[in-house]
């Protein structure tokens, strides 16, 4: 554990973090420890063991067990500020978790309107018969989110950058307009955090009430578990808790043990997926072929000076507009060779895939000279990226 004197940098927290003997042992890492049934010394101790709801004691399979209260400590760790983590079998269940901890029947959500898709389908197919309304906002509206106030309005989802078109949300105004509110009810801010993760963005020290991971993604980091986090503030700790134990969920210890893994060397990746991310996204702004590129760390992207002012680095993930229809944006993306073509993003490969971000939008229009073409740059060497992106621009001459 941290001493206060001599406070860590993250890089050191993600080595160290949740790495307590009391809760895992005297190993570098916690083991698989697999369990549903824990046996009591006697009926009294067997009454007792539900008492006191925590991480650290075992009481059923339900409530975690060593593999996943390291991870979960490991995550609190991370965010200056933080309470308490818990743990979900993917970024959706996440999301979908947080949000139902936070609202009830009557409520108004304020979305983001760049946000996850599977975000708005949540809002639109389950809130909405559960008596909650969802309003999208203009990523970049920043202190402006107050004159969509209502006495109803009870939490914000903020995605930033959002993950199709990287817009850079002013996420201290809006959470500053939402403490400051003075309604009959509090509002309560969320934010997907996937894209920057902590080690690049700390969200509760900027005012954010609740932080998302798809741990699916950075932490996890090799494409090969689904798992998601949420890490909130003490104030609304306990019904996070208590709405994910209602729910039934729990990340299963072996999937726990690989998240934790990846995390071990999350700082290392995401520092490379950074170097190589940005060198192919300034290679990408000087091609005829590209009419932008919408990477956070470059002045094209909305928001870019707030991207500056408030994020440590850039993670691999960004997207640019090839000047061409659909069908050609097809092709492009037809052509790679090293790029895998897929969903997700977040682990050592690259992938490609054609965007239709206008499907998503109901605040703002998207608009844009061209089609959107989304890159998760992986840890292969830039030079032989750059070059099946040549060949992509080749077969579409
Ligand atoms: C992938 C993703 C999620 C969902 O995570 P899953 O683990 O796939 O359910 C949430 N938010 C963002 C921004 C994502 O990219």
């Amino acid at each position: 554990m941290a001493d206060p004197e001599y406070p860590q940098k993250t890089d050191t927290k993600i080595v160290t973090g949740g790495r307590r003997k009391a809760l895992t042992g005297a190993v570098v890492n916690p083991p698989v420890w697999r369990a549903s049934t824990h046996l009591y010394e006697n009926v009294a101790a067997l009454e007792a063991g539900g008492d006191k709801n925590e991480d650290g004691r075992f009481f059923y399979g339900r409530r975690g067990a060593p593999t996943q209260w390291s991870l979960a400590e490991a995550l609190t760790e991370l965010e200056p500020g933080a309470h308490g983590t818990m743990l979900y079998p993917s970024g959706v269940a996440a999301i979908s978790c947080a949000l139902l901890s936070i609202l009830q029947p009557g409520d108004v959500l304020l979305m983001s309107d760049n946000a996850y898709d599977p975000s708005r389908s949540f809002a639109e197919g389950f809130l909405k018969k559960w008596g909650v309304e969802t309003r999208y906002f203009d990523p970049m509206i920043g202190a402006g989110i107050a004159d969509l106030f209502c006495d109803r309005t009870r939490a914000i989802l903020i995605e930033s950058p959002g993950s199709l078109t990287f817009e850079v949300s002013d996420i201290p105004a809006i959470c500053a307009a939402a403490k400051a509110h003075k309604g009959k009810r509090e509002i309560v801010t969320l934010l997907d955090n996937t894209w920057a993760t902590p080690y690049f963005f700390t969200a509760l020290d900027k005012g954010v009430d609740l932080t998302i991971l798809a741990a699916t993604k950075y932490v996890v980091g090799h494409s090969d578990v689904m798992a998601g986090s949420v890490t909130a503030t003490k104030r609304h700790w306990q019904t996070l808790r208590s709405t994910a134990q209602t729910l039934g969920q729990v990340l299963s210890p072996d999937d726990a043990y690989l998240a934790a893994r990846g995390l071990r060397t999350m700082a290392v990746r995401l520092k490379a997926h950074d170097a190589a991310a940005l060198d192919i996204a300034q290679w990408l702004a000087t091609r005829p072929e590209v009419s932008t590129v919408l990477h956070p760390a470059l002045p094209s992207c909305p928001g870019h000076a707030i991207w500056k002012r408030d994020f440590a680095g850039s993670s691999g993930l960004f997207s640019f507009v090839l000047k061409g229809d659909w069908d050609q944006a097809a092709k492009f993306v037809d052509a790679l060779e090293l790029f895998g073509i897929g969903y997700s993003w977040g682990g050592f490969e690259s992938l490609a895939c054609p965007k239709r971000p206008e499907q998503y939008r109901s605040a703002v229009a998207w608009a844009c000279d061209g089609t959107v073409i989304r890159l998760q740059i992986g840890l292969e060497n830039v030079d032989d990226l750059k070059a099946d992106l040549e060949r992509g621009f080749a077969a579409i001459l």
